[in-house]
C-alpha cells in the first residue's frame, strides 16, 4: 500500500480527487477498482493531513454509442441520444436510462465504504451554464484543439471541425452531429445520417448558440474542462485510457494548451480479469458489479482490489472454483498477521495497511478489527448445507465464547455470501449432502479403508475419548490415524467421502466431520467399516 502513502507524501496543499463514468449500461465488477483506489487515495491524503475532496461524476450527456452495444442494455432506437435523455427501460423509478445504470452502480459505493463528498451529473452541470466558458474557449481555440489531436493521437479532423457536439434540435441525438462554423455566438451544425456507423442522423442543420445545455464538449475536452471546473488535482484512470497517444494524453494536452492548466496527477490502474479475459462493461457471466457484491462482501472485495499494486492486473475467476473461499481465507490470513498471530505463506508488503484499507470504516481501530474472531468461509459453506445444524452455536463453540456484535455481523454477511456462492458459483465438489443412511456407494471401500474408518472411530469415539473439537482437530485425527496405518491420505479422505457423502471427493473432511454430531460420526464410521466389532489391529 506504499503507493497511496507515497502519493500522499508527494503532494502539498488541498487536494481534489475525481473520477467519472459514462453510464452506458450494466457495470462490470472490475469497474469498482477505480472507486476503491480513489477512496484509498482519499484516506491516505487525509491521514497525511491534506484537506481532500472526493468527487464522482456521471458523464450522462454522452451518447448511447458503440460502447453501450457491449452491454446487454443498449436500445436500438436511442442510439446516438444522450444517455440522460433516454427513458429508464426498466421503469423502476429512475428518471432516465443513465440514472438507472449509474444509480445501481453508485448505490454500491456506500456499502463498500466509499463516500464521495459530492456526486455530479453532467446533465445537471451543462444547463447551469457552468460549462459555457469552456465551450467558448474550445470554439475560439478550435485550431489548437485540432492541432493537439493531430500531434498527440494522429487524429486528423477537417479544418472546419469544431470541438463541440450540438444536441440536434430535431431528433435529439448528440452522437450524429458535427459543428463546422462558429461566429463567436452561434455554431452551425449538421445532423448527418452517415457521420457514425452506430447511429443515424436526421439530416437537420442550423445555427444555434451552443450554451446552457444545448451542446456538450467531446469527451476529451469535457474531461479537461471537469479538471478546470472542479480544480481536480488527482485523477486515476484505467489502463485502457492511459496508453500513449490515448484518451488521457489527449485530455492532458487539451488541459495545458486550451484551458491553460496543469492536468491532475494520474494513477493508472490495471483491469480485473474474470476467468482470464478482460471484462469490459459487461457481457460477464454474472460479473455485473451489483451481482458480484452478493457473493463477495465489501471488505473482501476491497482487499481483492487493493492487495496488488494498481499497475498489476487482477485475475479472478469465481465460477466453479474456490476463488471466493480463497479470498476470504486470504482476508483472514492478513487479519491474523496484522493481529500478530502466526500465519503460513508469504505476506504482501505492507500487509497491515492492505488489511486496514480493506476495512469499511476509515477510522476503524485496525488492531482491534484484526483481532476479531472470523469463522472460515469454507466451514460456513459446509455448515450451511447440513440440515438441522445450529450454525450460530457451532461458531460460538469454535470461538469458545459468545460473538460480539461486530462478529455477529461478519457471521451473517458470510452466511449470506456462502448461500449466494453455493447457489451460483461453487464447484460441484463443494456442494454436498450428508446421507442419512450409509450410502450404497460405500460398498466400494476396500479392506484397508475399512480398517482406517474403524480405527478413526476408536480414535475419536472410544470409551472415555473426547471427540475432537473443531475442524483442525478433526483434520489432525484423520491424518494421525491414516499415518498410523500407513494409508495414503488421499485414500483415507476418499473413504470418508464415500461413507458420508456417497461420492469419492468432497470438501475438507475435518471440517465436514466437525460439522456433524460426534455420535453420528462415530456410528457412521463403524457402519462403513463393517461393524463395531471389527478387529483393527491395535491402531490408534
Ligand atoms: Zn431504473
Ligand atoms: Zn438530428
Amino acid at each position: 500500500m506504499e503507493w497511496a502513502d507515497e502519493l500522499a507524501a508527494r503532494v502539498s496543499g488541498p487536494q481534489v480527487v475525481n473520477d467519472s463514468k459514462t453510464p452506458s449500461g450494466t457495470v462490470h465488477v472490475g469497474s469498482l477498482r477505480g472507486p476503491v483506489i480513489l477512496d484509498v487515495i482519499t484516506r491516505a491524503l487525509r491521514e497525511a493531513g491534506h484537506a481532500t475532496t472526493l468527487l464522482y461524476g456521471v458523464d450522462d450527456l454522452d451518447a448511447m454509442d458503440a460502447q453501450a452495444l457491449l452491454t446487454p442494455d443498449a436500445v436500438d432506437r436511442y442510439m446516438g441520444v444522450p444517455l440522460a435523455h433516454i427513458p429508464d427501460q426498466v421503469a423502476d423509478g429512475h428518471a432516465s436510462y443513465a440514472r438507472h445504470h449509474a444509480g445501481i452502480f453508485i448505490d454500491l459505493f456506500a456499502d463498500l465504504g466509499i463516500h464521495p463528498d459530492r456526486y455530479y451529473w453532467m446533465s445537471d452541470i451543462y444547463p447551469t451554464g457552468a460549462m459555457d466558458g469552456y465551450i467558448r474557449t474550445a470554439l475560439d481555440r478550435a485550431h489548437v484543439v485540432r492541432e493537439a489531436y493531430k500531434r498527440v493521437s494522429k487524429v486528423q479532423h477537417p479544418d472546419t471541425w469544431h470541438p463541440v457536439l450540438v444536441i440536434c434540435e430535431s431528433c435529439g441525438k448528440v452522437g450524429t452531429t458535427i459543428v463546422t462554423k462558429w461566429d463567436g455566438e452561434r455554431v452551425f451544425y449538421e445532423c448527418r445520417p452517415e457521420l457514425v456507423t452506430w447511429a443515424r442522423g436526421c439530416g437537420n442543420s442550423g445555427w444555434v448558440a451552443p450554451f446552457g445545455g444545448r451542446a456538450k464538449l467531446p469527451w476529451n475536452l469535457e474531461w479537461a474542462a471537469q479538471w478546470s471546473h472542479f480544480g481536480v488535482t488527482i485523477e486515476p484512470n484505467g489502463k485502457d485510457l492511459a496508453t500513449a497517444g490515448g484518451s488521457r494524453d489527449r485530455s492532458e494536452a487539451i488541459a495545458r494548451e486550451v484551458f491553460e492548466r496543469e492536468p491532475p496527477l494520474n494513477v493508472p490502474y490495471e483491469f480485473l480479469n474474470i476467468g482470464g479475459k478482460k471484462m469490459s462493461t459487461s457481457k460477464g457471466r454474472g460479473a455485473a458489479a451489483h451481482r458480484m457484491v452478493e457473493v463477495v462482501p465489501a471488505e473482501q472485495l476491497r482487499m481483492l482490489f487493493l492487495r496488488p499494486r494498481p499497475n498489476q492486473a487482477i485475475e479472478f475467476d469465481p465460477e466453479g472454483t474456490d476463488a471466493v473461499p480463497r479470498l476470504f481465507d486470504e482476508f483472514d490470513r492478513l487479519a491474523d498477521a496484522t493481529a500478530g498471530r502466526e500465519v503460513k505463506g508469504e505476506l504482501p508488503p505492507g500487509f497491515a495497511k492492505v488489511f486496514g484499507y480493506s476495512l469499511l470504516d476509515p477510522h476503524a481501530d485496525v488492531a482491534a478489527e484484526a483481532a476479531r474472531f472470523r469463522p472460515a468461509f469454507s466451514h460456513l459453506a459446509l455448515l450451511a448445507q447440513i440440515p438441522g445444524v445450529d450454525v450460530a452455536a457451532r461458531v460460538r463453540e469454535e470461538k469458545g465464547a459468545d460473538l460480539d456484535a461486530a462478529e455477529q455481523v461478519t457471521l451473517d454477511a458470510r452466511l449470506r455470501a456462502a448461500a449466494a456462492w453455493l447457489a451460483d458459483y461453487a464447484p460441484e465438489r463443494s456442494r454436498m449432502a450428508v446421507r442419512d443412511e450409509l450410502p450404497a456407494e460405500a460398498a466400494a471401500l476396500d479392506a484397508e479403508q475399512r480398517a482406517f474408518l474403524a480405527a478413526l472411530a476408536d480414535a475419536v469415539g472410544g470409551a472415555g475419548v473426547p471427540a475432537p473439537s473443531g475442524g483442525d482437530a478433526w483434520q489432525g485425527a484423520i491424518f494421525a490415524t491414516a499415518t498410523s496405518l500407513a494409508l495414503a491420505p488421499g485414500r483415507a479422505f476418499g473413504a470418508l467421502y464415500l461413507a458420508f457423502l456417497g461420492r469419492p471427493n468432497g470438501p475438507r473432511a475435518g471440517w465436514l466431520l466437525a460439522s456433524l454430531d460426534a455420535a453420528f460420526v462415530v456410528a457412521r464410521l463403524r457402519a462403513a467399516a463393517g461393524g463395531p466389532t471389527l478387529d483393527v489391529g491395535g491402531a490408534a
